[in-house]
């Protein structure tokens, strides 16, 4: 489970408005306690790819990481997943995000339904396959 203030959860799906018709992505940072990830902030990240494929694909690069690991560090926190939005598209993984997913990490995906954000679900990954994450939105 990932729990989330209903505030930051918000922010992401502004942010994935705001990219419409392209899709937004960034870093959670938190802390993992027991079994629960515990979302604290976010981070926006420009979105990689090339003109003409920032529409279905979301990209961090090892640079991103690297940032978003030293801001962590400063702030005493974790990187706990990813989030990104799908234009037109349902909240569901797709192979490209399977195949460059890890595990632990939980994957947010907000569907944008023509520019409004419809429903955000979170995805971790484990034997290769993702299973959908409970999101606890306060
Ligand atoms: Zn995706």
């Amino acid at each position: 489970m990932i729990v989330i203030e209903k505030s930051l959860l918000e922010k992401i799906e502004a942010e994935a408005e705001k990219s419409y018709p392209f899709e937004c992505c960034g870093i959670i940072f938190g802390s993992i306690e027991k079994n629960e990830k515990l979302a604290h902030s976010i981070k926006s990240i420009v979105n990689n790819f090339g003109s003409g494929e920032e529409h279905h694909r979301f990209l961090i690069t090892a640079e991103d990481m690297m940032r978003g690991e030293l801001y962590a560090r400063q702030n005493g926190l974790d990187i706990i997943g990813f989030y990104h939005s799908h234009p037109d598209h349902p909240a569901i993984p797709s192979d490209y995000d399977r195949d460059h997913a890890l595990p632990v990490y939980s994957y947010l995906i907000t569907s944008v339904k023509t520019g409004r954000a419809d429903i955000t679900a979170s995805y971790v990954l484990s034997d290769n396959k993702f299973t959908a994450e409970e999101i606890s939105a306060e």
